[in-house]
């Protein structure tokens, strides 16, 4: 007999089974000991009985600790105590890892929970949090595959300085030289579009980012895509489409993981199949102010505007046709007025804010080389990428999407970092 999960067991009761894992609660009571054993499945109450157990189980038993990993096998009975109403007698029960005095035992900072992270992991909150993180990743792969024919490609980590945002740079030493760190993969999927057409890939951008948010991250797994021969018109159904199906993939796959996040599965059907809100900058921009009577002209939304606009919504909205002013130079401008540029930012509701900038990419040399004129930029420091717009260019479109925000949206988390198994923030890099 082999061993089985907790899950499968639980499943298999009554029965004899073997099972291992790890030991997340244990406690002596009159002549017996309940170990509450996990595993990634599932958790399950396993009893020793000193009465019916040789004096060389019971020892092992008493010497096992707090998240030492054991072996075990024994018989499972229905027990409406128990947690899922199953209990297993112990009849055989090895350490294999004895733990030390785990330091995480009851109530303890958040601050502390990060600097203990590589153990913190373990707790029902992150696994549930990973699993649902890996839906949404899944997912996200399965949509461009399935949906778009698009084949998944990578660009580099290590870049020359030309990106957008200098500020928010990381420096690096290069045998000498100083490069950076990328921001974004877009300028390589536009390259490689010319030979795959549909691309996307999943890769960690970093960002300087100095605001302490609950969104920001300074490295933060991004999902981009690079679409030739389309509009924003297509654009924004291909962002809508994913994210609706994303958002289905983790209704079908995580309820359990959602409930116990504390995110009510029912409150994310409408995001998985209602039409989602479409509005132009300024339209958003009149409703912003209503509140933040400040804000005149073009200005950006930062995350406090974001979470105005969007706490009392159901679903995403699309932000498009920002003034030309608020987007990098690459954005392609709207021909009706020279004034907007042809992107899309999507916005999650419940106060979320942005998980994806998008947009049209100026295709043509002529008005690349005019737009990169009027904001200052030299052409020849955006060599490679302006060379693309001289053979063979094409319109396309694409965008970014921050897959931890996503994730930190669709379980309902306080901060990013929940969401996230080493998170990398202004004060923390470690563990
Ligand atoms: P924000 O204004 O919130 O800083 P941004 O406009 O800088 O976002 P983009 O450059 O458009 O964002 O990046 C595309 C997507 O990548 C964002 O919509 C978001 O989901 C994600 N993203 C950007 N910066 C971060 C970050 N520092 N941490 C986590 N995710 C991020
Ligand atoms: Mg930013």
């Amino acid at each position: 007999m082999g061993f089985i999960k907790i899950l499968e067991a639980i499943k298999k009761c009554p029965q004899k089974a073997k099972i291992r894992g790890w030991i997340k609660r244990m406690r002596e009571h009159k002549g017996k000991i309940f170990f509450l054993l996990r595993d990634e499945t599932s958790e399950l109450q396993c009893v020793a009985d000193s009465e019916k157990t040789n004096k060389e189980l019971w020892q092992m038993c008493l010497n096992a600790t707090i998240e030492s990993s054991v072996e075990l096998s024994g018989t499972l009975r229905r027990d409406e105590r128990a947690p899922h109403g199953v209990e297993l007698s112990i009849e055989d029960f090895k350490i294999i890892g004895l733990a030390e005095k785990f330091p995480i035992q009851k109530d303890f900072s958040t601050e502390f929970l990060l600097d203990v992270r590589h153990l913190w992991l373990r707790s029902a909150k992150m696994r549930d949090a990973l699993k649902v993180r890996d839906t949404v990743f899944r997912a996200f792969r399965e949509f461009m595959r399935k949906e778009l024919n698009a084949y998944e490609t990578q660009g580099a980590m290590f870049v020359s300085g030309m990106v957008e945002g200098g500020s928010t740079l990381f420096e690096v030493p290069y045998f000498g030289k100083k490069i950076y760190l990328t921001q974004s993969s877009q300028f390589y999927l536009e390259a490689v579009m010319y030979s795959l057409g549909n691309v996307y890939t999943i890769a960690p951008s970093f960002r300087a980012e100095k605001s302490k948010t609950t969104r920001h991250l300074t490295e933060f797994w991004h999902a981009e895509g690079e679409f030739p021969w389309i509009g924003l018109k297509e654009l924004l159904d291909i962002e809508e489409n994913m994210i609706k199906y994303m958002v289905r993939a983790v209704l079908e796959q995580n309820e359990i993981e959602l409930k116990a996040l504390g995110r009510e599965p029912k409150t994310l059907e409408p995001s998985a199949y209602k039409k989602y809100d479409r509005m132009r900058y300024e339209e958003v921009l009149k409703i912003v102010q209503k509140r933040f009577p400040y804000l005149k002209g073009a200005t950006d939304f930062g995350e406090k505007e974001e979470r105005e606009i969007t706490k009392e919504r159901k679903v995403p909205l699309l932000v498009t046709h920002y003034p030309k002013e608020l987007k990098p130079f690459y954005h392609r401008l709207d021909p009706e007025d020279n004034k907007h540029v042809l992107c899309c930012d999507v916005l999650a509701p419940e106060g979320y804010g942005e998980i994806i900038g998008s947009g049209e990419r100026i295709w043509e040399l002529k008005e690349m080389l005019e737009r990169m004129k009027e904001e200052g930029l030299s052409p020849e420091q955006y060599g490679w990428y302006v060379d693309l717009r001289r053979y063979g260019s094409v319109p396309h479109a694409g965008f970014g999407l921050g897959l931890d925000r996503f994730t930190a949206w669709v379980t309902k988390a306080q901060h990013i970092r929940d969401v996230v198994p080493f998170p990398r923030t202004l004060n923390r890099y470690y563990p």
